[in-house]
């Protein structure tokens, strides 16, 4: 699958799983089942689910060293949570009820075109099932016009509860958009639907909705593909990173501690193989940086300026995993690859955002470094970066995977 197709139907964190598995599958991987006893082979390649919005994938290497290598993403974005099935009536066409899903830049979303997509619960032989879902048809948000709201341009603030909500038309239910009948519940979002498209003299920016952190995804999964570790090399993307990680599929959670427990006891190794193998291994939590706006150089630190097109970026701040210790270790493998790359630090006047980094680091006690590529304008609808350093990122995920970093620290 090619990048721009999977930015494109991956509108929610359930349809980039659905990609991920896609992708996977098409390259030999293996799903299997939680909550059965896991038959796993040397040099085998498997994935698991959960939720349907978060998934692991791993490759069993030679075993000449038992190690755990861990490269994490996020599946979800911010968009608009879909608030039941009625909707919002009115003379110029009903509207969709929503609330905020992440710090999403409420102006971008106006004027767009939008889908509903996400999952919808039916039952089915005795069972309740989710199936994937999106809407034939676009919405959109009309914004008052400026006649009526003179003072726009001098900045908006809007009411979620009322400016933010999709004209539907004359439809009589947000299930009225689907095909499907007799659905009982469902989690679904209004989301951007706009092809990545590239813009530029020599088409250099790749700009599409969703680019945080479907790349990072993407960049994870498609360099898991076709490594070969001598330990074990695995690939995290976790959903709900953008409302804190606290769910039971987030990174806040057991799941990676379970999959870990369970790929130790199906390969017959001890607990101490375990604790050893997360000490000697290593996690990059990939996520996008910012890149310095060419309008707010101010808002970057006064040193450091990250430059898209320059490589991967090693985030330092006390929000993320990053120490002196693994970035060391990271720029070690990094040079001897010849892969370029940048170091952030955040203006100190500003707030600087989390990532996955620190809860699985914390939980599972490793070394761990937060990376990422430089984008601009961050949680709008349609974000900008350069495809140059997704190639980067690409490299540099597969040359993590087949490093042994027997870390020491
Ligand atoms: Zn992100």
């Amino acid at each position: 699958m090619k990048l721009e197709e999977f930015l494109k139907t991956s509108l929610t964190a359930y349809h980039a799983t659905d990609n991920c598995e896609k992708i996977l599958i098409e390259h030999g991987f293996t799903k299997l089942n939680i909550k059965n006893d896991w038959n796993l082979i040397r040099g085998g390649k498997y994935f698991i689910t959960k939720n349907q919005s978060s998934i692991i994938a791993f490759v069993i290497g030679d075993l000449s060293d038992y190690y755990f290598n861990i490269a994490e993403a996020h599946t979800d974005s911010p968009s608009l949570r879909v608030k039941g099935e009625q909707l919002i009536e009115s003379t110029e066409g009903n509207r969709i009820n929503i609330e905020i899903y992440g710090s999403l830049i409420h102006y971008s979303i106006m004027d767009i075109p939008l889908k509903i997509a996400g999952r919808v619960f039916i039952n089915e032989d005795n069972k309740i099932v989710g199936k994937l879902i999106e809407s034939n048809v676009n919405v959109n948000i009309p914004s008052l016009a400026f006649h009526q709201n003179k003072s726009v341009n001098e900045g908006i603030k809007f009411s979620i509860q009322n400016d933010l909500l999709p004209l539907a038309g004359n439809a009589e239910s947000v299930y009225s958009f689907f095909d499907i009948n007799n659905i009982i519940d469902a989690d679904l979002f209004v989301v951007p639907d706009v092809k990545p498209f590239y813009s530029g003299i020599n088409g250099q920016y790749l700009c599409s909705p969703r680019l945080d952190n479907l790349v990072s995804v993407w960049a994870v999964i498609t360099s898991l593909c076709n490594c070969n570790p001598k330990g074990i090399s695995i690939a995290c993307c976790f959903d709900n990173e953008e409302i804190g990680s606290l769910t039971k599929q987030g990174a806040q959670s057991s799941y990676l501690p379970v999959v870990l427990e369970k790929i130790n006891i199906a390969l017959n190794r001890s607990n101490l193989d375990y604790i050893n193998a997360c000490e000697k291994g290593m996690i990059l939590s990939i996520d996008n940086a910012h890149a310095v706006h060419p309008a707010h150089s101010e808002k970057s630190d006064i040193n450091t300026k990250v430059e898209m097109g320059k490589g991967i970026v090693i985030k330092h701040n006390k929000s993320y995993s990053t120490d002196g210790y693994s970035s060391a270790k990271l720029k070690n493998m990094l040079k001897s690859n010849k892969i370029n790359y940048q170091d952030f630090y955040n203006n100190s006047d500003l707030v600087c955002g989390g990532t996955l980094g620190l809860f699985t680091s914390s939980l599972l006690s490793m070394n761990s470094c937060d990376i990422g590529i430089p984008q601009l304008a961050m949680h709008s609808a349609i974000e900008t970066m350069m495809s140059k350093d997704i190639d980067s990122l690409q490299k540099c995920c597969n040359v993590f995977y087949n490093t042994f970093f027997n870390c020491n620290n």
